[in-house]
Protein backbone atom coordinates (compact mmCIF):
# COMPACT_ATOMS: atom_id res chain seq x y z
CA UNK A 1 0.00 0.00 0.00
CA UNK A 2 1.70 3.32 -1.24
CA UNK A 3 -0.41 5.43 1.36
CA UNK A 4 -1.05 3.83 4.19
CA UNK A 5 -2.76 6.10 7.56
CA UNK A 6 -5.00 3.89 9.38
CA UNK A 7 -3.12 1.27 11.87
CA UNK A 8 -3.53 0.84 15.45
CA UNK A 9 -0.97 0.28 18.42
CA UNK A 10 -1.40 -2.03 21.94
CA UNK A 11 -2.36 1.07 23.52
CA UNK A 12 -5.68 0.41 22.72
CA UNK A 13 -6.21 -3.11 24.58
CA UNK A 14 -7.29 -4.96 21.43
CA UNK A 15 -4.20 -5.03 19.14
CA UNK A 16 -1.03 -6.80 19.14
CA UNK A 17 2.80 -6.24 18.37
CA UNK A 18 5.17 -3.36 18.45
CA UNK A 19 5.27 0.22 16.60
CA UNK A 20 8.86 -1.09 14.63
CA UNK A 21 7.10 -4.74 14.04
CA UNK A 22 4.42 -2.61 11.95
CA UNK A 23 6.58 0.14 10.55
CA UNK A 24 8.85 -2.89 9.20
CA UNK A 25 6.20 -5.08 7.61
CA UNK A 26 5.22 -1.67 6.24
CA UNK A 27 8.51 -1.15 4.57
CA UNK A 28 8.67 -5.08 3.29
CA UNK A 29 4.88 -4.11 1.76
CA UNK A 30 6.47 -0.71 -0.28
CA UNK A 31 4.54 1.44 1.41
CA UNK A 32 5.78 5.11 1.25
CA UNK A 33 3.47 7.17 3.72
CA UNK A 34 2.55 5.10 6.81
CA UNK A 35 0.16 6.57 9.72
CA UNK A 36 -0.40 5.16 13.11
CA UNK A 37 -3.96 6.19 13.67
CA UNK A 38 -4.66 4.45 17.61
CA UNK A 39 -8.38 4.80 19.08
CA UNK A 40 -8.33 8.28 20.43
CA UNK A 41 -9.06 8.55 24.24
CA UNK A 42 -12.18 9.16 25.42
CA UNK A 43 -14.63 9.10 28.51
CA UNK A 44 -16.82 6.53 26.45
CA UNK A 45 -16.26 2.44 26.56
CA UNK A 46 -12.73 3.00 27.75
CA UNK A 47 -12.11 -0.52 27.61
CA UNK A 48 -10.96 -0.24 23.42
CA UNK A 49 -9.31 2.54 23.40
CA UNK A 50 -6.08 4.45 25.07
CA UNK A 51 -6.41 6.61 28.13
CA UNK A 52 -5.44 10.14 28.15
CA UNK A 53 -2.81 9.14 30.13
CA UNK A 54 -0.94 7.67 27.58
CA UNK A 55 -1.53 10.18 25.07
CA UNK A 56 2.09 11.89 25.75
CA UNK A 57 3.78 8.40 25.43
CA UNK A 58 1.78 7.34 21.84
CA UNK A 59 2.69 10.66 20.19
CA UNK A 60 6.56 11.13 21.63
CA UNK A 61 6.79 7.13 20.37
CA UNK A 62 5.49 7.82 17.11
CA UNK A 63 7.27 11.14 16.63
CA UNK A 64 10.38 9.18 17.10
CA UNK A 65 9.99 6.49 14.69
CA UNK A 66 9.31 9.44 12.44
CA UNK A 67 12.92 10.29 12.76
CA UNK A 68 14.37 6.91 13.10
CA UNK A 69 12.93 5.72 9.84
CA UNK A 70 13.08 8.74 8.00
CA UNK A 71 15.06 7.31 5.20
CA UNK A 72 13.00 4.32 4.51
CA UNK A 73 9.42 5.17 5.09
CA UNK A 74 7.61 8.45 5.85
CA UNK A 75 5.97 7.88 9.72
CA UNK A 76 2.86 9.88 10.26
CA UNK A 77 0.70 10.55 13.57
CA UNK A 78 -3.44 10.32 13.76
CA UNK A 79 -5.54 9.35 16.34
CA UNK A 80 -8.79 7.10 14.71
CA UNK A 81 -12.16 9.56 16.80
CA UNK A 82 -15.24 7.78 17.66
CA UNK A 83 -17.84 10.52 16.47
CA UNK A 84 -20.13 10.58 19.56
CA UNK A 85 -21.95 13.45 20.38
CA UNK A 86 -20.74 15.08 23.45
CA UNK A 87 -17.30 12.85 24.32
CA UNK A 88 -15.23 14.44 21.69
CA UNK A 89 -12.43 15.87 23.84
CA UNK A 90 -10.66 18.84 23.38
CA UNK A 91 -7.36 17.18 24.07
CA UNK A 92 -7.67 14.88 21.39
CA UNK A 93 -8.96 17.95 18.78
CA UNK A 94 -6.04 19.81 19.49
CA UNK A 95 -3.68 17.51 19.51
CA UNK A 96 -0.71 18.20 17.44
CA UNK A 97 -1.35 15.16 14.92
CA UNK A 98 -0.65 14.88 11.00
CA UNK A 99 -4.79 14.06 10.75
CA UNK A 100 -7.27 12.67 12.60
CA UNK A 101 -9.59 9.68 11.36
CA UNK A 102 -13.22 10.00 12.64
CA UNK A 103 -15.23 6.85 12.54
CA UNK A 104 -19.09 5.76 13.89
CA UNK A 105 -18.76 2.75 15.79
CA UNK A 106 -22.00 3.46 17.99
CA UNK A 107 -25.35 3.83 17.26
CA UNK A 108 -27.28 5.22 20.40
CA UNK A 109 -24.87 3.76 22.80
CA UNK A 110 -24.54 -0.05 20.74
CA UNK A 111 -21.81 -0.90 19.57
CA UNK A 112 -22.81 -2.24 16.53
CA UNK A 113 -19.95 -3.23 15.09
CA UNK A 114 -17.98 -5.29 18.17
CA UNK A 115 -19.09 -9.36 18.00
CA UNK A 116 -19.89 -9.23 21.85
CA UNK A 117 -22.86 -7.04 20.57
CA UNK A 118 -24.26 -8.65 17.89
CA UNK A 119 -27.47 -10.40 18.85
CA UNK A 120 -29.01 -6.53 18.98
CA UNK A 121 -28.71 -6.84 15.42
CA UNK A 122 -31.89 -9.30 15.24
CA UNK A 123 -34.18 -6.86 17.28
CA UNK A 124 -33.29 -4.20 15.28
CA UNK A 125 -35.11 -2.88 12.17
CA UNK A 126 -32.03 -3.01 10.26
CA UNK A 127 -33.08 -0.37 7.20
CA UNK A 128 -33.45 1.90 10.40
CA UNK A 129 -30.41 1.42 11.83
CA UNK A 130 -28.36 1.70 8.23
CA UNK A 131 -29.94 5.39 8.25
CA UNK A 132 -28.97 6.20 11.71
CA UNK A 133 -25.78 5.40 10.84
CA UNK A 134 -25.25 7.54 7.68
CA UNK A 135 -26.99 10.45 9.30
CA UNK A 136 -24.21 10.13 12.03
CA UNK A 137 -21.74 10.21 9.51
CA UNK A 138 -23.47 13.25 8.16
CA UNK A 139 -23.66 15.10 11.34
CA UNK A 140 -19.83 14.17 11.52
CA UNK A 141 -19.19 15.57 7.83
CA UNK A 142 -21.34 18.91 8.98
CA UNK A 143 -19.10 19.10 12.30
CA UNK A 144 -15.98 19.52 9.98
CA UNK A 145 -13.84 18.44 13.06
CA UNK A 146 -11.90 15.50 11.08
CA UNK A 147 -10.02 14.70 7.94
CA UNK A 148 -10.84 11.54 6.86
CA UNK A 149 -14.17 9.83 7.26
CA UNK A 150 -12.98 5.68 8.70
CA UNK A 151 -14.89 2.80 6.64
CA UNK A 152 -17.49 4.36 5.06
CA UNK A 153 -19.66 2.00 5.04
CA UNK A 154 -18.46 0.07 8.22
CA UNK A 155 -22.66 -0.96 9.32
CA UNK A 156 -22.60 -3.73 6.74
CA UNK A 157 -19.83 -5.55 8.94
CA UNK A 158 -21.43 -8.37 9.27
CA UNK A 159 -23.71 -8.34 6.54
CA UNK A 160 -27.07 -7.66 8.08
CA UNK A 161 -27.93 -5.67 4.29
CA UNK A 162 -31.01 -3.60 4.11
CA UNK A 163 -33.67 -3.81 1.91
CA UNK A 164 -33.78 -0.24 0.88
CA UNK A 165 -31.60 1.47 -1.75
CA UNK A 166 -28.20 2.09 -0.09
CA UNK A 167 -26.89 4.55 -2.10
CA UNK A 168 -29.78 6.85 -1.40
CA UNK A 169 -29.58 5.96 2.34
CA UNK A 170 -25.47 7.17 1.61
CA UNK A 171 -26.33 10.39 -0.32
CA UNK A 172 -26.23 13.42 2.49
CA UNK A 173 -23.87 12.17 3.86
CA UNK A 174 -21.36 11.96 0.76
CA UNK A 175 -21.98 15.23 -0.06
CA UNK A 176 -21.50 16.70 3.48
CA UNK A 177 -18.26 15.04 2.97
CA UNK A 178 -17.39 16.68 0.06
CA UNK A 179 -18.60 20.06 1.06
CA UNK A 180 -16.31 19.65 3.96
CA UNK A 181 -13.41 18.87 1.88
CA UNK A 182 -12.92 15.30 3.96
CA UNK A 183 -11.09 12.19 2.56
CA UNK A 184 -12.88 8.84 2.37
CA UNK A 185 -10.80 6.12 3.58
CA UNK A 186 -10.48 2.97 1.25
CA UNK A 187 -10.44 0.53 3.91
CA UNK A 188 -9.61 -3.34 3.76
CA UNK A 189 -10.41 -4.51 7.11
CA UNK A 190 -13.76 -5.55 5.51
CA UNK A 191 -11.81 -8.04 3.52
CA UNK A 192 -11.09 -9.52 7.11
CA UNK A 193 -14.79 -9.72 7.88
CA UNK A 194 -18.21 -11.13 7.26
CA UNK A 195 -18.98 -9.25 4.21
CA UNK A 196 -15.65 -9.80 2.43
CA UNK A 197 -15.12 -6.70 0.82
CA UNK A 198 -13.72 -3.42 1.48
CA UNK A 199 -15.20 -0.07 3.04
CA UNK A 200 -16.60 1.55 1.17
CA UNK A 201 -18.15 -0.82 -1.57
CA UNK A 202 -17.89 -0.60 -5.30
CA UNK A 203 -21.47 1.71 -5.38
CA UNK A 204 -20.86 4.04 -2.62
CA UNK A 205 -16.64 4.56 -4.12
CA UNK A 206 -18.61 5.43 -7.37
CA UNK A 207 -21.06 7.95 -6.15
CA UNK A 208 -17.84 9.43 -4.17
CA UNK A 209 -15.79 9.43 -7.22
CA UNK A 210 -18.97 11.46 -9.25
CA UNK A 211 -19.08 14.22 -6.73
CA UNK A 212 -14.78 14.70 -6.25
CA UNK A 213 -14.40 12.94 -2.57
CA UNK A 214 -10.68 12.18 -2.45
CA UNK A 215 -9.55 8.96 -1.25
CA UNK A 216 -6.70 7.62 0.73
CA UNK A 217 -5.85 3.59 1.85
CA UNK A 218 -5.95 2.04 4.67
CA UNK A 219 -4.80 -1.51 6.56
CA UNK A 220 -6.79 -1.25 9.70
CA UNK A 221 -4.45 -3.26 11.16
CA UNK A 222 -4.54 -4.54 14.68
CA UNK A 223 -1.30 -7.16 14.21
CA UNK A 224 2.20 -6.19 12.28
CA UNK A 225 0.83 -8.91 9.77
CA UNK A 226 -1.91 -7.14 8.51
CA UNK A 227 -0.04 -4.11 7.37
CA UNK A 228 -0.45 -4.14 3.41
CA UNK A 229 -3.21 -6.91 2.82
CA UNK A 230 -5.45 -6.55 -0.15
CA UNK A 231 -3.16 -3.88 -1.88
CA UNK A 232 -3.55 -5.09 -4.67
CA UNK A 233 -7.54 -5.32 -4.58
CA UNK A 234 -8.67 -1.79 -3.64
CA UNK A 235 -5.74 -0.35 -6.20
CA UNK A 236 -7.18 -2.39 -9.02
CA UNK A 237 -10.76 -1.09 -7.42
CA UNK A 238 -9.81 2.73 -7.30
CA UNK A 239 -8.63 2.63 -10.50
CA UNK A 240 -11.69 0.96 -12.26
CA UNK A 241 -13.74 3.97 -11.22
CA UNK A 242 -11.29 6.67 -12.29
CA UNK A 243 -9.07 7.49 -9.05
CA UNK A 244 -5.29 7.90 -9.96
CA UNK A 245 -4.26 10.08 -7.15
CA UNK A 246 -4.52 8.62 -3.14
CA UNK A 247 -4.36 11.50 -0.28
CA UNK A 248 -2.07 11.47 3.16
CA UNK A 249 -2.15 14.97 5.71
CA UNK A 250 0.79 16.74 7.01
CA UNK A 251 -0.12 18.57 10.14
CA UNK A 252 -3.81 18.64 8.90
CA UNK A 253 -2.95 19.69 5.19
CA UNK A 254 -3.51 17.78 2.71
CA UNK A 255 -0.91 16.29 0.27
CA UNK A 256 -1.23 13.62 -2.37
CA UNK A 257 0.99 11.06 -4.66
CA UNK A 258 -0.11 9.31 -7.62
CA UNK A 259 -1.02 5.39 -8.12
ZN1 LIG B 1 -9.80 -1.26 16.75
ZN1 LIG C 1 -12.63 1.92 13.22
Amino acid sequence: MIVDLHNHTTLCNHAEGSMEQYIEKAIKMGTEVFGFADHAPMNFDKKYRMNFEDMLQYETKVNEAKIKYQNKIKILLGYEVDYIDGYIDSRVLEAKVDYLIGSVHFIEGWGFDNPEFIGKWKEQDIDEVWQKYFDSIENMANANIFDIVGHFDLIKVFKYMPKGDISYMAKSALEAIKESGMVLELNVAGYRKEVKEAYPSRNLLENAYKIGIPITFASDAHKPDQVGLFNDEIVKLAKSIGYNEVSYFIKRERKTIKF
